[in-house]
């Protein structure tokens, strides 16, 4: 049994993530709801029906899980709440449990640990009590992260040593953090799979992700990377999709070090930003992907048809008026993804666009002329 195209569809939150995901959602007939607190967003923009409420509102998640045959997510502050109620309404996927502990950055990390997956070198900071007996001298510089609501680099500190941790953990909001040691990164890379209610798993090309001060600026893919590297985090994140009894589109962050080594940084239990490239670069995208799975259909083959190279537009762009798109644009085998977003803020995900060729190499060498046109 399947939900049939023709059938509504829930999302919960209306950012980018939501919106593309409704898009693919009716591409393939089915209509969407999208629930979110605010008057307008990307995802609302384009949903057959806009549920204006908050995420706890007993009145909207009664309608929401009454209308929909199926719900997922597309951020992961959701309350987990919110999904446990809908789950006695209709399927809600991913599921309340595992949301809990991916967006929560202490519940993740202790998750990972007990189960021995790679972790970098953690303490958990709850309160002032904390330092500096968790502190470990070994930890330092470090990266000081609250546990929960932090994104795009946002809710996190450098810290050279343990004198400063105190001070920079109450200018955080003396909120409950994760002290990470700082490692010496090779590269970064992700993993998008996708996981049915029978175990099944489709696996996305591996990206390679660069970051620039915190925010994903361009993913690679295929990055040229070592088969091993990429088999070894593949099934780090298989057997994290199968710990947490997972359905639907999941990603998983990894550092890799210089000796080889694969360490999970973090968890996302939705689509990616890092997994972008799939919309124009595979037969099947991950938000194409993430309603196969909600609706019990079969997976969609995830086969790279092109190189590819992402790149995020960020508000920063808009410096000096509205981008210049006509130099994105110019280029034939360049795709512009523009989110719908009013308000243009620096570090702001506004956009992205992504670079077709049939090597690598090229797409590279394209991208680099975009950013000197549009002077990134
Ligand atoms: P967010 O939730 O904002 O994506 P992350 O924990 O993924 O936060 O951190 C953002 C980026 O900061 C990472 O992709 C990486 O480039 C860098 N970073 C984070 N933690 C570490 C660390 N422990 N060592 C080295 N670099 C890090
Ligand atoms: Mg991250």
């Amino acid at each position: 049994m399947y939900i049939k195209p023709g059938a509504m569809l829930g999302m919960l939150g209306g950012g980018q993530l939501g919106k593309m995901f409704t898009m693919a959602a009716q591409q393939m007939g089915y209509r969407v709801t999208v629930l979110d607190p605010a008057a307008e967003s990307p995802a609302a923009n384009v949903a057959d029906r806009h549920l204006q409420a908050d995420y706890l509102d007993e009145q909207a998640l009664n309608e929401l899980g009454s209308t929909c045959a199926a719900v997922s997510i597309e951020f992961e502050n959701v309350p987990a709440q919110a999904l446990r109620y809908l789950a006695q309404r209709c399927i809600v996927s991913p599921d309340a449990e595992s949301v809990s502990i991916t967006q929560n950055r202490i519940l993740e990390k202790q998750f990972l640990q007990k189960n021995s997956f790679p972790v970098v070198p953690f303490a958990v900071i709850h309160s002032e009590k904390d330092i500096p007996s968790k502190a470990d001298a070994s930890l330092f510089p470090g990266i000081l992260k609250v546990s929960q609501f932090g994104y795009d680099g946002k809710g996190q500190v450098q810290i050279e040593n343990a004198a400063s941790l105190l001070k920079q953990f109450t200018d955080l909001g003396s909120k409950p953090c994760v002290l990470e040691k700082q490692l010496a990164l090779a590269y970064e890379i992700s993993v998008i799979l996708a996981r049915d209610n029978h175990d099944q798993i489709s696996f996305f090309p591996v990206p390679q992700n660069k970051h620039v001060r915190g925010i994903l600026d361009t993913s690679i893919v295929p990055a040229g990377l070592p088969d091993k590297i990429i088999e070894a985090a593949r099934e780090i994140a298989r057997q994290i999709a199968i710990k947490l009894n997972y359905t639907g589109v999941l990603c998983v962050e990894f550092f890799v070090l210089a000796n080889d080594q694969v360490v999970v940084n973090e968890i996302a239990p939705r689509p990616h930003n890092s997994g972008h490239y799939s919309l124009d670069a595979c037969i099947t995208s991950q938000f194409e992907q993430q309603v196969r799975v909600l609706c019990g259909l079969p997976h969609g083959s995830t086969r790279q048809t092109q190189a590819a190279v992402m790149t995020n537009i960020l508000g920063d762009l808009w410096q000096n008026g509205e981008p210049a798109w006509d130099q994105i644009l110019h280029h034939p085998q360049t795709k512009l993804h523009l989110y719908g977003k009013h308000g243009a803020k620096p570090g702001r995900k506004m956009g992205h666009f992504t670079v077709l060729a049939d090597s690598i190499e090229e797409a590279l060498l394209q991208t680099r002329k975009i950013r000197q046109d549009l002077q990134f």
